[in-house]
């Protein structure tokens, strides 16, 4: 840190080495988690158009910390994403998943890509791997990045994503609407679907604009040939809006949270004999 000549940035020293101490202690107890088991996928469940049928899972990734408990993943994904963990991590999930996912048949597998993962020129090729070694088929995946990945149109990114495509993976953008997204970005990554961040479903029925714009999304979707999913339904009047509007996939606390594969594997058959 530097000294301002009046002292007032040196307060903040402490604190700041605090924090690239606990950063450490995250860093190396996350690398040993990986090493442990204490790394495991929740699988969510995302629902079709009427709501009611089971038509994938997005991965979630949780630390069962022997101390801690349950740790969720906004706690320890940046410090991944600081560090080299990232990748690993975000493998180690993939494979946790595929493994799982491969015994649900006609169930698709959304996974979180952190953009840092793109800076692995072999992204494409362990992605690959990780398929053939759990038998897991490509076209069942769907890679969830941000747009954050595309703002700064890298031509390495662009050629990773295409390669997932050729393996026939589908590719959808995260947090729709959340940052800078552009519909522009829709066709120039060849996006296959979008995924509506949920402060704009959390404000149907709250602000006059956040329906209107849902709309405008779905159906501009539509036209690209691009599907929609909804994230963050909590409520009956957001799902019966979602609907009203051609909304084609749904995810939320509504129909259920991220959960263990068993307990995904009941909420199917659930779902199924209702
Ligand atoms: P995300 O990809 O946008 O995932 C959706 C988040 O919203 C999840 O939080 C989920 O539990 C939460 N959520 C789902 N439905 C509802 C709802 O109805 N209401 C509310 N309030 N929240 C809902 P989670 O599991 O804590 O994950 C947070 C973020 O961490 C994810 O946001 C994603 O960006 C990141 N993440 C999670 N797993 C992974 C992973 O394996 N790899 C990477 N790179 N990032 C991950
Ligand atoms: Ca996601
Ligand atoms: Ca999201
Ligand atoms: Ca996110």
């Amino acid at each position: 840190a530097k000294a301002d000549g009046r002292g007032s940035v040196r307060l903040f020293e402490p604190a700041m080495e605090a924090e690239v101490r606990r950063r450490r202690e995250v860093e190396l107890e996350l690398s040993a988690a990986l090493e442990n088991g204490e790394i495991r996928a929740y699988f969510q469940p995302q629902m079709g158009a009427d709501g009611t049928t089971v038509v994938g899972c997005e991965a979630l990734v949780r630390w069962l910390h022997p101390r801690r408990g349950l740790v969720s993943p906004g706690e320890f994904i940046p410090v991944a994403e600081h560090s080299g963990l990232i990748t690993l991590l975000d493998m180690y999930v993939l494979r946790e998943a595929c493994r799982t996912a491969r015994a649900w048949p006609g169930i698709k597998l959304g996974v979180n890509l952190s953009p840092a993962d793109f800076l692995s020129h072999d992204l494409a090729e362990r992605i690959a791997a990780i398929l053939a070694e759990t038998g897991f088929d490509p076209s069942r995946l769907e890679v969830e990045i941000t747009e954050n990945l595309l703002v700064g149109n890298q031509p390495e990114a662009i050629s990773i994503l295409a390669r997932l495509r050729a393996m026939g993976m589908r590719i959808a953008l995260d947090d729709f609407g959340s940052g800078y997204s552009s519909l522009g970005y829709i066709r120039r990554f060849r996006i296959d679907s979008l995924k509506i961040d949920r402060s704009f479903t959390q404000n149907i029925g709250q602000t006059d604009d956040a329906p209107a714009i849902i709309d405008c999304v779905v159906r501009l979707a539509r036209a690209l040939g691009v599907s929609v999913t909804a994230e963050g339904v909590e409520t009956r009047e957001q799902l019966r809006y979602l609907k009203s509007v051609g909304c084609h996939n749904m995810q939320g606390f509504l129909f259920g949270p991220p959960m263990p594969a068993a307990d995904f594997e009941a909420f199917v058959r659930r779902q199924g004999s209702a």
